[in-house]
């Protein structure tokens, strides 16, 4: 038997219905809303965290093979204040200005300006006669090395044999693998490698300030190295 509901009951039933329906309009697009947010927000903090230095040091194998030696620098006002290093921009390359000199020495003098006091000076890397690589500072700090732009970059210091300030085969080939590497972890190009005398006109490193040909070879190398383990994954 067919129950006959009264008007009023037939207008109590479509009215819940329409609430029903209205409340589960209302639900998708708050769900949709929300799901929306959530994806700009992860968007936009992965755009922002892509230049900030999340790990002491560079964590992957190089291209080439090359190890990093950790040999962080004492803690002290001259060379390693530990302020940190909010964001990377770019990656400024140097040469000692002190021929024959290895990494060692140089990563030494920079520890005992603890001591010897003589002037503000360090760098994140500095890359030896053979091509050694040693870190000196964690990529989370701030290097003593470029000027106004220590806030923003990392330094690499390179050692050299002459006073022309040519690096060997050695350390050239281990600066592109290191400089390709930091390109890839803080998602930087081309133009971010940058000279200290682009920074502040201070001829250094020396040859490729004399030589603008070879910065752009150098630059290139680095990049062929950078596509070439993008394409490989
Ligand atoms: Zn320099």
């Amino acid at each position: 038997m067919t129950k006959i509901l009264s008007k009023e009951k037939w207008r109590k039933r479509r009215r819940r219905k329409r609430y029903a329906v209205l409340t589960m309009c209302i639900s998708l697009i708050m769900i949709f809303f929300a799901f929306t947010a959530v994806i700009g927000f992860e968007l936009i903090r992965g755009r922002l965290n892509q230049n900030i230095p999340e790990t002491e040091t560079f964590s992957e194998t190089l291209p080439g093979g090359t190890a990093i030696q950790l040999e962080y620098l004492t803690p002290n006002p001259y060379s390693r204040p530990q302020t940190s290093l909010k964001h990377v921009k770019s990656i400024v390359v140097h040469y000692t200005a002190n021929p024959e000199t290895s990494a060692k020495n140089n990563r030494n003098y920079f520890d005992n300006l603890a001591k010897t006091h003589l002037t503000y000076a360090s760098s994140h890397f500095v890359i030896g006669l053979e091509g050694e690589i040693i870190q000196c500072l964690p990529l989370t700090e701030q290097s003593y090395a470029s000027n106004d732009r220590n806030d923003d970059t990392i330094s690499i210091e390179c050692c050299h044999p002459d006073t022309t300030g040519k690096f060997n085969e050695s350390t050239y080939d281990a600066l592109v693998n290191l400089t390709a590497g930091l390109c890839m972890e803080f998602n930087l190009k081309k133009e971010d490698i940058i000279r200290h005398y682009d920074v502040s006109h201070k001829k250094c490193p020396l040859y490729f300030v004399e030589h603008e040909d070879e910065w752009e070879i150098f630059k290139e190398d680095v990049m062929k190295v950078v596509n070439s383990r993008n394409s490989t994954g």
